[in-house]
């Protein structure tokens, strides 16, 4: 067990990625707070579930990552039930698909919102814990291979996870001297929800395919597995990078 006793947060945790996040935390021994987001009962029902198979080592908290008061309640919620938190996971996100001569406010807020702004405030009510308990502790941000490589028809995604990267090297060098690691987790095509209107298009699951050296989509497990090494003794002397699980993609260059 490499997290045994640890309190670890997840945020988008009721499916997906998160949700294989929190699902192999708690099989290594952490308490884990499985964070969904209000207005959606499918989302409810399945942190309900996944905690239900923690026994006592989980929580479900309803709470929206792009609004501070929900947010710290969550953080408040975890420290209550747990006695402390070692370990934050910034996973929660969302992507609005719209050419940038057409992008809204509206729509542009709403993704840095959740991508950027949540992923900054559920830190910094965790990193002020952490600081508080004087044990140090990890920060985690699902970001994306698109932190990187541009993604057109997608500025405001992009433009979310390329700042989260950049704070989370700022937060790297900031959070050191308390012992809190602080790294990205870059995904590349992974088979979860937020890829549905590809896995259901053979055409497009073929073209995307063949983009992808490893020739498949990731599982969100083994997105788990980098996860739980950072959030791990293992990563004592790892902060301010980013690993991509990507099968590859971002070193594919098509010439001809
Ligand atoms: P997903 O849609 O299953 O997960 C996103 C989760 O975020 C959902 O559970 C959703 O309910 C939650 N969420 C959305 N808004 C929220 C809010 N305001 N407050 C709290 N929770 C909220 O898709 P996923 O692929 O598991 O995505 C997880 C993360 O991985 C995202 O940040 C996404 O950008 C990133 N990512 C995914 C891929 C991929 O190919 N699947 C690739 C790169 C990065």
């Amino acid at each position: 067990m490499r997290l045994k006793d640890r309190v670890a947060l997840v945020t988008g945790a009721s499916s997906g990625i998160g949700e294989a996040i929190a699902a192999r935390f708690a099989a290594e021994g952490a308490h884990v707070c499985v964070n969904y987001r209000p207005g959606s009962p499918p989302d409810e029902a399945a942190a309900k579930r996944a905690v239900e198979g923690f026994g006592t080592r989980g929580i479900a908290v309803e709470a929206d990552v792009s609004r501070r008061e929900d947010v710290e309640r969550m953080v408040a919620e975890t420290v209550a039930a747990f006695g402390r938190i070692d370990i934050a996971v910034n996973n929660a996100g969302i992507e609005i698909k719209r050419p940038f001569l057409e992008q809204t406010d509206e729509e542009w807020h709403r993704v840095l919102d959740v991508n950027l702004y949540g992923a900054m405030v559920v830190s910094q009510a965790a990193a002020r814990e952490m600081v508080k308990q004087g044990t140090g502790g990890k920060l985690i941000f699902v970001s994306s291979v698109h932190e990187d490589i541009p993604f057109p028809g997608y500025t405001s995604y992009c433009a979310s996870k390329g700042a989260i990267r950049m704070m989370m090297r700022n937060l790297a060098m900031e959070l050191a001297p308390h012992r809190i690691n602080v790294n990205d987790i870059a995904p590349g095509a992974i088979a979860t929800p937020i890829n549905r209107y590809v896995l259901e298009d053979p055409e497009a699951m073929k073209n995307a395919v063949s983009e992808i050296p490893w020739g498949r989509f990731g599982r969100p497990e083994e997105v788990a597995g980098v996860a739980v090494f950072l959030a791990s003794d293992d990563a004592e002397y790892v902060t301010g990078s980013t690993y991509y699980v990507d099968g590859g993609l971002t070193q594919q260059v098509t010439l001809y």
